[in-house]
């Protein structure tokens, strides 16, 4: 008797684990809650350092060679207005490769041409451009470089070419 109420409790304990109490209640309400702002693209990154650029939040850690950011653009960011001043160059002048996890972005290149991002997508944006932000989320893009030899590490082409 004693034995099966050990071994019950035992059950119990290892349901209790898998399945916390209220947690269907409360990861329902959770759910409900982050819909449109999934709290894991937000949250501190674990293995990053942590920086605020240009009204960006920009976390960065290193993975190899390469090195991996998750940047935070705030709705209303436009770079030739918010990085163009502590950058001194026209256009930036980086590579950009990654995944667009959420919201919108719009990049212009000098000959004109807008190409439109939106989460989720394979982002691949050449040197020589300008970006702003579309819409009133902010958006969250995981990027991947090599520091200044990304241009070449990553293959990319060197600048926005027909
Ligand atoms: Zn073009």
């Amino acid at each position: 008797m004693a034995q099966q109420k050990k071994a019950a409790r035992k059950t119990a304990k290892k349901a209790a684990k898998k399945q916390p109490r209220h947690a269907a209640r409360r990861s329902a309400a959770k759910a409900a809650r982050t819909a449109a702002r999934p709290d894991a693209l937000f949250a501190p990154v674990k293995g990053a350092e942590r920086r605020v650029v240009g009204h960006v939040q920009l976390e960065v850690g290193r993975a190899g060679d390469a090195r991996v950011k998750r940047l935070i653009y705030p709705p209303g960011f436009h770079w030739s207005k918010d990085m163009k001043p502590a950058v001194g160059t026209d256009y930036c002048m980086h590579a950009h490769v990654g995944f667009l996890a959420h919201g919108e972005i719009h990049i212009e290149y000098p000959d004109g041409c807008i190409v439109e991002h939106k989460a989720p997508q394979i982002v691949a944006i050449e040197p020589g451009h300008d970006g702003w932000v579309v819409g009133s989320e902010p958006v969250v893009l995981i990027e991947f470089d090599f520091e200044n030899d990304t241009i070449r590490r990553t293959g990319m082409a060197t600048s926005h070419r027909h």
